[in-house]
């Protein structure tokens, strides 16, 4: 297959519990049903506002947190059918890279062996090529190997996503994914962070699952960008034809939400009005409805089908439907 990793109907609930004996009483629907693929070296980049789903798919798919339902291969491989062992036997090349790398990084351990601790435990090199391994490994993510011995500390912000960075490729992985990795940084750091990401990609072939709710972070990485709206892939398109021709009305918000450089250029920005409804009592038909300038009467009340409009270019709007 030309897909690493394809991603068929995912689905994760999470139960509402009232009352003292804590009933379930109803669900909350975090990830409702979404499929996609990772073609083998590239990145797919979700998008959606915080509280979409987004981070439960990434969790969901790595099988940190059993599904509600759906399927994931992974290189050929059914995740969500393995055995404990199987899983195990794959972990390392599946790797996870947090937002905040402060607190994914134990304080009291040293970098090189917060960066060697999978190295260990999965055999990726010989004993004896360990420290040397390691100290490649820092050098090829921007790190100064001789800071080895150094304690998280005593690094900056932007050098701790680097640590995060190379714990998860000293595993040489097949697929990263990355959940809102440059979020907790500076603006300047950002574009540094990811452009570490590109090289390595470039070198190693990595694919990545780019999670973020900044579409300006996105356009930079993705090749194929998904749009995520309450649980559900509201629109998912090749990024050229996405950031040219966005069809749903959420994506266009999302796009005009994006600070325009120069000031001179006028833009029609479409303001989002309400907060995002509550996921556990998601509104009918078109869950987008309450929020939508362009809501039909047929959108209160019947789910607009996801379809592909040419050019891989899939949406989920009624505005389409006689296309
Ligand atoms: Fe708006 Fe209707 Fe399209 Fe939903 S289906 S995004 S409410 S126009």
């Amino acid at each position: 297959s030309e897909n690493i990793l394809e991603v068929k109907e995912l689905k994760k609930y999470f139960p509402i519990k009232a009352g003292v004996i804590q009933r379930v009483v109803g669900h909350v629907k975090a990830v409702d049903g979404i499929s996609f693929n990772i073609k083998k070296g590239s990145t797919f980049g979700l998008v959606g506002e915080s509280g979409c789903g987004k981070t439960t798919v990434g969790r969901t798919l790595l099988r940190l947190q059993e599904s509600s339902g759906g399927s994931v291969m992974f290189d050929d491989k059914d995740v969500f059918k393995l055995s404990n062992k199987q899983l195990r036997a794959i972990r390392p090349d599946m790797q996870l890279i947090f937002q905040d790398p402060y607190s994914s990084l134990s304080p009291r351990m040293p970098v090189g062996e917060i960066i060697g601790e999978g190295v260990r435990e999965h055999n990726i090199v010989p004993k004896e090529e360990y420290r040397s391994y390691i100290m490649s490994i820092m050098e090829k993510c921007g790190l100064q190997p001789h800071h080895i011995d150094r304690y998280p500390h005593e690094f900056s912000g932007g050098q701790r996503q680097r640590i995060c960075i190379a714990r998860a490729i000293a595993l040489k992985p097949k697929v990263i994914v990355c959940d809102e990795p440059v979020s907790a940084l500076d603006v300047s750091i950002q574009a540094q962070i990811i452009n570490l990401l590109k090289d390595l990609q470039e070198e190693f072939g990595y694919s990545y699952l780019f999670i973020s709710h900044d579409l300006s972070v996105v356009e930079h990485i993705s090749d194929e960008v998904g749009v995520m709206y309450l649980g559900n892939l509201v629109e998912k398109a090749p990024k050229e034809e996405l950031f040219k021709n966005p069809k749903h009305p959420y994506t266009k918000a999302l796009f005009s939400a994006i600070p325009v450089p120069d000031p001179t250029v006028k833009m029609n920005r479409i303001i989002l009005e309400g907060d995002i409804p509550s996921p556990a009592n998601p509104p009918s038909g078109c869950k987008f409805h309450t929020r939508c300038q362009h809501c039909m009467e047929i959108c209160k009340t019947v789910a607009p089908e996801y379809r592909d409009y040419g050019n891989e270019h899939f949406v989920a709007c009624h505005l389409y439907d006689n296309e």
